[in-house]
């Protein structure tokens, strides 16, 4: 069984946090939800900012960043980011308190856990996914990702617990609402991961996830119905249809892989 539990706090485009717990320790990855809505979630599993350990942020964009400002003001759990990427949310929000501020290059040990990042293909200065490492478990968080690279199919490989993103069907997004130029910028390859490219992903991994989370879906151009059942055909095509267990994240409340 995997050391980690999930509690995917919100996930879509207008906000994202994912916490990722052994038990003894708790990370965040991602703050893009405010300071109210973060206390109040993590109080639905019986925790609160204190109890966390470190955040990681995986880019700069405002879905993933949202929160800082207020969040930096009171507390002072430190928060880790590329030095490129920290230089671009500073400059977004400079009211950021730099006494949080901390500098991931490749691999972190913080306690019990040793954190990896892997650079990820999207349209933000310096995006990055994580890996954690506990016990013999591995957990992988890979959202916000243009296509599926060496990097993302080696954070994927192993891993006990998959944080994936399936954001959108490319059909109800080619004939969905979005103008040409954010149809293309998504479907790009430094854009999002829709559900095939996703099922394909894990179709090909040589061992499937016990815990999968599809992630960051769009509210516009998917449901969540269908993410789990794109991805489910993909695997049960490729006869790989055993006992994951495949949950699905949502913008307005926890979802929970425990
Ligand atoms: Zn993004
Ligand atoms: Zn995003």
């Amino acid at each position: 069984m995997s050391a980690f539990k999930v509690t995917m706090l919100a996930s879509g485009s207008k906000g994202n946090s994912a916490l990722i717990s052994t038990g003894k320790q708790n990370f965040l990855i991602d703050m893009g939800i405010s300071c109210r809505m973060l206390t109040s979630r993590l109080g639905e599993v019986g925790l609160c900012v204190e109890d966390l350990d470190a955040i990681f942020l995986t880019h700069e964009h405002t879905d993933h960043v949202k929160g800082l400002g207020t969040f930096t003001k009171k507390y002072a759990v430190p928060i880790y980011s590329s030095e490129l990427t920290w230089r671009a949310i500073l400059i977004k929000d400079p009211k950021i308190e730099r006494r949080n501020c901390r500098i991931i290059g490749g691999a972190l040990r913080c306690g019990e856990v040793e954190v990896n990042s892997f650079e990820i293909p999207h349209d933000a200065v310096d995006p990055h996914g994580y890996v954690l490492k506990c016990n013999g478990s591995k957990c992988a968080y890979i959202t916000d990702t243009g296509f599926v690279t060496e990097a993302v199919r080696q954070a994927a490989e192993d891993a006990d617990t998959l944080i994936l993103e399936a954001n959108h069907d490319v059909e109800m997004l080619k004939n969905g609402i979005y103008p040409p130029h954010l149809k293309q910028r998504i479907l790009s390859t430094r854009g999002h991961l829709s559900n095939e490219s996703a099922g394909y992903l894990l179709a090909n991994l040589p061992r499937i996830p016990e815990n999968i989370i599809l992630a960051h879906l769009s509210q516009e151009n998917n449901l969540p119905r269908l993410a789990l059942d794109t991805v489910r055909n993909i695997l049960s095509e490729a006869s790989l249809f055993n006992d994951a267990r495949i949950f699905v994240a949502a913008q307005d409340k926890i979802v929970k892989d425990y």
